[in-house]
């Protein structure tokens, strides 16, 4: 059977259990083979904060990923070392993975602000999509064209995923698998006051590692 890998794209400033949460349960609900967490070299649409060193994230991420055999991360972006768009990341992943099914992930915030990035719709149209519900965030299907709300396949409420045996369409998945309210930058606020209150929003060795290298003091 032809393998399925998911791309899941962020700042990951830092990685969480949300983000965590997202690739273990895409894993088992879409029966992927992998899970890449692909941090940005710098998320083009976020201009407001310089994120924390790409050595650091992808550090955090690879502590994080070590025990769990489909969760992997990616370096393709930082690599590049400029700014990258999707547009531009997607169809080179998707020739990394020539004969493989390639789904690109993201929450519901990230749903809601996608007609901010660049050719939006061509992101949408071009691949694959898992959209994730995430806690606080509503999934809306008014900010998009009819093009691409006719590729929507809604799995919540229970739905399995089987749609994927027919056909080559590209398809855009909403699916409420994933239920972890965590957020980086509460995460960073906390951090910076000296007080770790959600602890447990934190890998142990992630957390570890922030406190090693003095990271978001
Ligand atoms: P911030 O709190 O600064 O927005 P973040 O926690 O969203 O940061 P990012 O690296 O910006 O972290 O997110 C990467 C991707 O992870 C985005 O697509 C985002 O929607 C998704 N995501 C983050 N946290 C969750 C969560 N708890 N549940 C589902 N998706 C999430």
């Amino acid at each position: 059977m032809i393998k399925r890998v998911a791309y899941f794209g962020g700042t990951f400033d830092p990685i969480h259990n949300g983000h965590l949460t997202v690739g273990r349960s895409l894993v088992k609900n879409f029966d992927l083979d992998r899970f890449y967490f692909l941090p940005a070299f710098h998320a083009p649409h976020k201009p407001d904060r310089i994120p924390t060193s790409g050595y650091h994230r992808f550090a955090m991420l690879s502590l994080a990923t070590q025990n769990d055999e489909q969760l992997a991360v990616s370096d393709f972006e930082l690599q590049t070392q400029e700014k990258r768009y999707t547009i531009n990341t997607l169809p080179e992943i998707q020739r990394l993975h020539s004969n493989e099914k390639v789904f690109f992930v993201m929450g519901a915030d990230s749903w809601t602000d996608i007609n901010t990035w660049r050719d939006w719709e061509g992101v949408l149209l071009v691949s694959d999509h898992i959209i994730v519900t995430r806690p606080g965030y509503e999934i809306s299907f008014d900010h998009v064209t009819d093009a691409v709300r006719e590729r929507i396949i809604d799995l919540r409420g229970g739905k399995t995923f089987q749609a994927l045996a027919s056909g080559n369409e590209r398809r855009i998945y909403i699916t409420d698998a994933v239920r972890y309210d965590a957020s980086a930058t509460e995460l960073r606020e906390d951090l910076s006051d000296g007080e770790l209150a959600r602890k447990d929003d934190l890998p142990v060795e992630v957390a570890k590692y922030i406190e090693k290298y003095e990271l978001y003091r």
